[in-house]
């Protein structure tokens, strides 16, 4: 047993104060903080539970977006109305991810924050640099079929595990933080980082900061959008490979702006806009969508046991491309689908 301090603060200052030590850790839904440190993987000295503090609504926002609250589920925002209608690249990523009794569960400032799936991440008997600075990478040598195909360094190869940010990264949402320095906001491409030579830092937050909401724009692509996720089982199974598409179509049906982010192959959701930009001006089509797939993997390096994944997510490009294009998107926010 490994004991630790637990708070539960009912104010965002209180909270902040009390998760600015060192070893502290927010507590939201806890379907991952929980099995790390039943894992023994994390062990924060400090547990703050902020599920008391008022960051449960979707708010509409003045510049025609939406703000969801750190401490909304995954399932609420999921099926939130304006969510469905505006977003539904989102509600569709959201879905495809975990299972109903999970996104009852998480919040969506705990699916921004959740470690990576790594085998080896998480077995404390294995080389890590995530989990222990400076031990070596079990992975790289070793089973690595969900492993990283671009961004990775030679000391992490890990992924980031989310549905949700692939989404978010496609949508240009901003993440609200508030900390011992104030408040700010982090454009989401900015948010999660690439391991380098720091793999234990997933994303750019400080010590002590709080995500409280989640900005989505004004500009919603609640036309022409795809979410694709290539798995091993159809439910309940983490992305090998996840694509989320938004394009906008000028009069004419020629590509004006177009958005692709990929998931499940590097340490961040992964987006090139070189490869966006080939898009721009454009008659959707396989000439142009295989281009913009390749320009998207350009550098894609694999471990061997994952290296199929360069060319699936090549053909998922160009699948979720060629779906957002005619309207017909994958959609997963069938309610039946679990
Ligand atoms: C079996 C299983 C299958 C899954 N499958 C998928 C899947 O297919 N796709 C997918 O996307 N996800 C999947 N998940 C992951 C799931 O989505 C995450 O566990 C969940 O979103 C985490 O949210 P939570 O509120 O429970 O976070 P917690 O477990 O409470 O916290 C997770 C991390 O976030 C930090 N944190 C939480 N809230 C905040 C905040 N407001 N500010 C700063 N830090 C914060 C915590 O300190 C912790 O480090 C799966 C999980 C399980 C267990
Ligand atoms: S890939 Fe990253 S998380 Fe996995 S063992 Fe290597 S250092 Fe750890």
């Amino acid at each position: 047993m490994i004991r630790f301090d637990y708070a539960r603060p009912a104010d965002v200052s209180e909270a902040v104060r009390a998760g600015s030590g060192e070893h502290a850790a927010f507590l939201a839904g806890g379907t991952n903080l929980v099995d790390l440190m039943k894992e023994n993987v994390a062990r924060p000295l400090q547990v703050v539970d902020i599920n008391r503090l008022p960051l449960t609504d979707i708010e509409a926002r003045e510049d025609g977006g939406l703000r969801l609250g750190a401490l909304v589920t995954n399932a609420a925002t999921a099926y939130d109305p304006r969510v469905q209608q505006r977003y539904p690249l989102l509600a569709s990523a959201i879905l495809a991810g975990a299972s109903p009794q999970l996104r009852n569960a998480a919040t969506n400032g705990g699916n921004l924050n959740q470690r990576t799936r790594c085998y080896y991440f998480y077995d404390v008997d294995t080389p890590c640099n995530k989990r222990n600075p400076g031990e070596g990478c079990g992975a790289i040598g070793g089973v690595n079929r969900i492993h990283a195909i671009l961004g990775a360094s030679d000391q992490c190869i890990a992924t980031h595990p989310s549905d949700m940010c692939v989404a978010l990264a496609a949508l240009e949402a901003h993440v609200q933080v508030t900390g011992p320095d104030g408040d700010r906001a982090i454009a989401f491409s900015d948010y999660h980082r690439l391991p380098g030579d720091e793999p234990w830092r997933d994303n750019t937050l400080r010590s002590g900061e709080l995500v409280t909401a989640i900005d989505l724009p004004a500009e919603n692509f609640s036309t022409h959008y795809t979410y694709l996720k290539l798995r091993d089982r159809l439910s309940y199974a983490f992305a090998l490979v996840s694509v989320a598409v938004t394009l906008r179509l000028s009069e004419d049906g020629r590509i004006e702006v177009a958005r692709i982010a990929l998931g499940g192959v590097a340490h961040k959701p992964w987006r090139v806009p070189a490869a966006e930009s080939l898009l721009q001006g454009e008659q959707p089509g396989e000439r142009v969508f295989q281009a913009a797939a390749h320009a998207i993997t350009e550098g894609a390096v694999g471990q061997g046991q994952n290296s199929f994944k360069i060319e699936l997510a090549r053909r998922a490009v160009v699948r979720a491309l060629g779906q957002a294009a005619a309207g017909t998107p994958q959609s997963q926010t069938d309610k039946r689908i679990a």
